[in-house]
């Protein structure tokens, strides 16, 4: 319509957006979030995949799922997922997106609460 035909070139520093299908609820998700953070685990779900060695550095060959499994605070106060490897037991820490699923985020943290390894009637005779 406007007559424009300038091609538009893709330059090289621009961050390349791949994207993983989800090995827990088959979501297709794009590895860079909207505000562009790198994100490594499903925004419906949290769960992801063990594709980094973060032992050694690099990459592993493990490509086990990995569940979240708690919600640790960072020392600036932000959220991390801890995710554990279904296949090799590895712990990682991940940041949390602003469009992670914020029911499971809270699900996540309150587990332990909600299942105390002792009675909490205890409390009342402190
Ligand atoms: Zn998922
Ligand atoms: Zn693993």
């Amino acid at each position: 319509m406007s007559g424009n035909k300038s091609h538009s070139s893709t330059p090289n520093n621009v961050l390349k957006i791949g994207t993983f299908t989800c090995t827990w609820c088959g979501l297709t998700v794009s590895t860079v979030a909207g505000d562009g953070v790198r994100r490594n685990h499903c925004p419906s779900c949290l769960h992801s995949q063990h594709v980094v060695d973060h032992v050694v550095g690099g990459a592993s060959d493990c490509h086990g799922r990995m569940s979240p499994i708690a919600i640790a605070m960072h020392r600036t106060g932000e959220w991390m997922v801890i995710h554990r490897c279904v296949r090799c037991d590895e712990l990682t820490s991940n940041h949390v997106c602003a469009d992670d699923n914020q029911f499971i985020l809270m699900r996540t943290a309150v587990r332990p609460l909600a299942q105390p390894p002792f009675p909490l009637e205890s409390f009342g005779d402190l």
